[in-house]
């Protein structure tokens, strides 16, 4: 679409509604869209209002999984324009001064949607490239805007983009190389000290999850030291090299996808880490929790980090539903006193649910346990108190008390 074709619409918020729009609340309701009399197109400014037609706030539509688009601005006079863009992105890089100054790592998040003021967007910054993902049509068709800023803002080598906005925000197929230079494939980049590959154009994920980077630094400095390790739904493998190159005596990765081995090798071939004398299994991890009772495997520590949904041949795996008893098994082939980290990154389980899951499940085991630490989404992924659901990621590091 372009900006000509971009109508600006007018809404009325119910008394509830506006009052949430006034205290920050930054998404637009299906309930709101509705009052359109015209149906709204992708990108189409709105102009929200109570129902005495005072000015509450403005934004845009675009339809993502969650919500109907973002609101940008409380302030009436505030246009949404080229320069609202450039400067929620260069507060956004500002603020990131820390993470730039690490010479530790090169890869982090540098824009986390509504949290940085425009939701629907996020930027990723790796290793001097930068990689935008947009989850909606609405807010790519602001596409010109954004890449503006962030060429202005930081001097990329190269930039991609990745659109999530297919079907129920799958992502859409294509070359995601936008500007600048190609970057090598894989990327190597560097996370407290250890390296990755990413490959940023090559599908919807890159190869590591950057809200993880806490997690990993503890397991490296902290926990994987002389153990066993079992990383199940272990994609590319990134917790066994964290746990590898944190000297635990050997990693076991397990993940159906194929592409995983070859992806996980390299990873430790990156870290100089041998992979002969790891394990990796392409297989079903609830599979593979059979194959290790019946073998009386136990490990030290235990990783599970499932995606939210996923079916496989077998059966349909849900993190709401399921948790309790993946759980459980992994606590069967847990070691005495040995630690599992349970992660989810499930926005609609909030962390009190997640511990009544972890209670439930170490009760059905009759094994005691305590949680030592917790973590929640890292600095560079700010959200609003105002929608607690943008803080999706919870992790617990639980021992066995035997
Ligand atoms: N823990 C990983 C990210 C996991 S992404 C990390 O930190 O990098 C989810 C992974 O789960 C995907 O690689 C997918 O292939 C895998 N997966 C999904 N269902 C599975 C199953 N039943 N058994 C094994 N792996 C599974």
């Amino acid at each position: 679409m372009s900006t000509l074709d971009r109508l600006n619409v007018t809404l009325q918020a119910d008394s509830r509604l506006a009052a949430l729009y006034k205290k920050g609340f930054p998404l637009i309701e299906q309930e709101l869209v509705d009052q359109a009399e015209e149906p709204l197109q992708e990108g189409d400014l709105v102009t929200i209002e109570d129902e005495r037609g005072e000015f509450v706030a403005k934004g845009y539509y675009g339809q993502q999984n969650k919500g109907r688009g973002w609101v940008l601005s409380t302030k009436k006079q505030e246009e949404i324009n080229a320069s609202l863009f450039m400067q929620r992105i260069q507060k956004a890089v500002a603020m990131r001064g820390q993470l730039f100054a690490d010479e530790q790592t090169n890869a982090f998040r540098l824009f986390n949607g509504e949290g940085d003021g425009i939701g629907g967007i996020t930027i990723d910054f790796y290793a001097e490239y930068g990689v935008i993902t947009y989850y909606s049509e609405g807010i790519y068709s602001m596409k010109e805007w954004v890449m503006e800023a962030v060429e202005r803002t930081y001097p990329f080598i190269g930039i991609y983009e990745k659109k999530r906005f297919a079907n129920k925000g799958t992502y859409v197929e294509d070359d995601d190389f936008v500007s600048g230079e190609e970057a090598p494939e894989p990327l190597a980049i560097l996370e407290n000290g250890i390296s990755y590959a990413v490959y940023l154009n090559d599908g919807p994920m890159t190869g590591i999850f950057l809200d993880q980077r806490e997690v990993r630094k503890r397991i490296h400095e902290h926990y994987a030291k002389g153990k066993t390790v079992l990383n199940t739904f272990s994609y590319t493998g990134a917790f066994s090299v964290a746990a590898a190159t944190g000297g635990a005596s050997e990693t076991t990765s397990v993940d159906l996808a194929s592409r995983s081995k070859e992806r996980t090798i390299e990873q430790f071939q990156m870290n100089e880490v041998d992979p002969e004398e790891q394990r990796i299994h392409v297989m079903d991890v609830f599979d593979y929790f059979k194959y290790a009772q019946k073998k009386s495997l136990a490990f030290d520590l235990v990783v599970l980090d499932p995606p939210s949904f996923a079916r496989s041949k077998k059966q349909t795996f849900s993190v709401a539903k399921d948790y309790p008893s993946l759980l459980s098994q992994a606590i069967a082939i847990t070691e005495e006193n040995g630690v599992i980290v349970a992660s989810t990154n499930n926005s609609v389980l909030g962390m009190r649910k997640f511990k009544t899951f972890v209670e439930q499940a170490f009760k059905s085991q009759k094994v005691d346990y305590t949680i030592l630490e917790e973590f929640t989404v890292p600095v560079d992924y700010p959200y609003l108190n105002q929608y607690k659901e943008s803080n999706y990621l919870k992790v617990l590091f639980i021992q066995r008390e035997d």
